[in-house]
């Protein structure tokens, strides 16, 4: 299938991966570089693949300027299994942990960690339907904290945190699912970051964690061998079988990235695509964007006609034209655009396009 003949799939993830990556793995599928074998097919202790994870993880800490002090962990089980490692082994001294509620997302993960500690809710955004990320600093957290919780970008609500909490000593955690590598961040400002790879990095199957390393060593003793991050920190994420094909997809991901100029360049293009489409949606009379303006997400655009009848309608017809997935989340209705690092800007100015059609079609 050639690229023209693809199309643009607006989902919050999986979601569409860079076309050369693609047609890269598709072209090196039954025999990866002359090796007479298939990624997929490969022992995860043989040489290539050793090297196939060393360069991801290389390429990686390059794009994100990792510090020394920090450890990437591959892992599985997405990042809801990330809602019970984290208090697993970050609650390791007052067992009390501070969350911000920002969207489902936060609120699955702080439920899960309630099973293990003294869960508070520091701040939340809820009684406005999470439209917008509160603000908070250091007074906000409790001293003894063994750590904060945030997630930095809520994929359903359309919501981005346009600042770093100041959370003093106490370890920040972030939910970086859904903006991993969609802009520069500052690594030591966390203490650990973990993100599922299905949006932004690669296959669905690879979770990514980068931890500081005084954080590792405390899982209690009868906390699961693979919930503890110190056997994959200490194993060099092959305590057992990692997701290979996924992990080598990745690494495919992260090649183009440094390719196409790196973090910065990847940071700008999605501030364009994403401004193109907020600019539309605020100047039009028959969208609307419910999320303040300055809290708004770089990667899940929010918006709705406030019809759900039209609503519908719109969802359909976009899908007639090549434009999948852009129905709102079950119980938000509208629509969402996930437009994440590789939708191509293309795929913006087409549904900007559609939207002023289907505006002047619809009109009352
Ligand atoms: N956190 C965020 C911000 C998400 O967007 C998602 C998935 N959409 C999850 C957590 C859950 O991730 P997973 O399905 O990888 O467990």
């Amino acid at each position: 299938m050639k690229n023209k003949d693809r199309v643009y799939n607006f989902s919050a993830g999986p979601s569409m991966l860079p076309y050369d990556v693609l047609e890269s793995v598709a072209g090196q599928l039954t025999n990866y570089e002359g090796s007479g074998q298939s990624v997929m097919e490969m022992s995860h202790r043989s040489a290539e693949f050793e090297t196939i994870l060393d360069d991801t993880e290389r390429n990686f800490r390059e794009i994100l300027s990792i510090p020394e002090n920090y450890k990437v962990l591959f892992v599985q089980g997405g990042a809801t299994l990330q809602f019970a490692m984290v208090p697993l082994n970050l609650l390791r001294k007052s067992k009390k942990a501070d969350y911000i509620l920002t969207g489902q997302w936060a609120k699955k993960a702080a439920e899960e960690a309630a099973k293990f500690g003294d869960v508070k809710i520091t701040a939340s955004s809820e009684e406005s339907k999470f439209t917008y990320v509160p603000k908070v600093n250091r007074a906000d957290f409790r001293s003894d904290a063994d750590y904060v919780h945030m997630t930095s970008n809520n994929t359903i609500y359309g919501t981005r945190f346009p600042y770093v909490p100041d959370t003093g000593d106490i370890p920040l955690v972030a939910d970086m699912s859904s903006d991993i590598l969609a802009e520069k961040i500052d690594v030591s400002k966390f203490g650990l970051i973990y993100a599922g790879a299905q949006k932004n990095m690669g296959p669905a199957g690879l979770t990514i964690v980068i931890v500081r390393d005084d954080l590792l060593g405390f899982a209690a003793n009868n906390v699961p061998t693979y919930l503890d991050y110190t056997t994959h920190a200490n194993n060099k994420s092959m305590y057992n079988t990692p997701s290979t094909f996924p992990i080598y997809v990745a690494g495919e991901v992260l090649k183009k990235i440094i390719k196409d100029g790196g973090i910065l360049a990847i940071e700008k293009a999605n501030i364009e695509k994403a401004q193109k489409l907020y600019d539309y949606i605020d100047a039009s009379s028959m969208f609307n964007c419910p999320v303040e303006k300055e809290d708004r997400s770089r990667m899940n655009v929010i918006f709705m006609t406030g019809d759900a009848q039209l609503d519908k309608k719109f969802v359909s017809e976009a899908k007639e034209q090549g434009m999948y997935n852009l129905a709102g989340y079950r119980s938000l209705g509208g629509m969402r655009a996930s437009i994440y690092n590789a939708m191509p800007k293309e795929g913006i100015d087409k549904l900007v396009e559609f939207m002023k059609q289907f505006e002047v079609a619809n009109r009352k």
